[in-house]
């Protein structure tokens, strides 16, 4: 069950008005930069991105998480909301994390949204010899994505709330091609790190989108992951992503980068947690928060994909086949 739905805890005040800074850009952050905890601007600094201020807006569903605000070298503008909108302690289902950090992004008028993640690979591909198989240490763009619960596809409260008779939001290329070339290109210019193979849209990997939870995917879901992956020639990487629909209906241009970090739970012998510590603590925050300072730095707002095309207008009759809203 989704949080928020109707009957959830959260209330809802749609009078609520934003309070917090502007920008186009913006981060989500991610697990990949989870070893940094909370220095990630101290970090920043050293890469001459000064943090302006640190943010707590209220949004209708109850106090908003933190919101950063960046300028960078370039001058570029951005916000940072850590970890995807989670907050520590918070159940982000029941509390609507995703729904604030949405609103939050929206309203603040962002139009390009980078992501990151991390953990196992299901790829059917793990002989030795299957050097092209999606690995650990491997960096993923994917090509489309599963999900396994049911994701927030509007804004409840606002204009947005349930848009479907108004305008439909087709799902190819949820996460946005030409950032998906800028994130490669990127990559390719870190300093001092190269990934063990980079797969590009046209691998076909798919993304098992998740978001909240205190558990891995079972040995029984990985199997089906990687069942599946092999049926379909698309293999399956398992990861925390924000909803791709959520993000189409806002307007937003998502961005999603993915670093391998393990195979899915019991489909290798080792505990995945021992390697992803040292992963999370040593090798990849640095890396990762590299990544993503360099491509908010200079990342341009695309105007060759079809992100705003595929959130399709429909015709009015739609809207007027269902019964008007209530008066007040
Ligand atoms: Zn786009």
């Amino acid at each position: 069950m989704s949080a928020g739905r109707p009957g959830c805890l959260c209330g809802l005040d749609p009078s609520v008005e934003y309070g917090g800074p502007r920008a186009a850009f913006a981060t989500l952050g991610g697990s990949p930069t989870w070893g940094l905890g909370d220095r990630f601007h101290e970090f920043a600094a050293t890469r001459g991105h000064e943090r302006l201020g640190v943010h707590r807006p209220r949004t209708p569903y109850g106090l908003g998480p933190q919101v950063e605000h960046y300028r960078g070298p370039s001058g570029r503008e951005f916000l940072r909301i850590p970890t995807y909108g989670q907050v520590d302690n918070e159940d982000p289902l029941l509390r609507a994390s995703e729904w604030k950090a949405f609103w939050i992004l929206w309203k603040a008028g962002v139009r390009v949204l980078l992501v990151g993640g991390t953990s196992g690979s299901c790829d059917w591909r793990r002989a030795a010899g299957d050097e092209s198989g999606v690995r650990p240490g491997d960096l993923v763009l994917p090509k489309s994505y599963l999900t396994r619960d049911t994701m927030p596809t509007g804004l409840p409260g606002t204009e947005l709330e349930f848009c479907l008779a108004h305008r439909v939001a087709i799902m190819d290329d949820p996460f946005c091609p030409p950032l998906a070339d800028a994130l490669r290109s990127r990559a390719a210019q870190l300093p001092d790190f190269r990934f063990r193979r980079v797969h590009g849209p046209e691998a076909g990997v798919v993304l098992n989108r998740w978001l909240a939870g205190n558990g891995f995917e079972s040995l029984a879901t990985c199997r089906m992951l990687e069942s599946s992956g092999r049926q379909t020639g698309m293999p399956i990487i398992t990861g925390d992503c924000v909803s791709p629909v959520l993000a189409r209906v806002c307007g937003i241009h998502l961005a999603y980068y993915h670093v391998v970090a393990n195979w899915g739970t019991g489909l290798e012998p080792e505990d995945p947690t021992i390697s992803l510590n040292r992963l999370y603590l040593e090798t990849l925050p640095a890396v990762a928060a590299t990544l993503e300072l360099a491509f908010l730095a200079a990342v341009s707002e695309p105007t060759t994909c079809r992100c705003r095309e595929l959130l399709r207008v429909r015709p009015a009759e739609y809207a007027r086949a269902m019964s008007p809203p209530a008066a007040e």
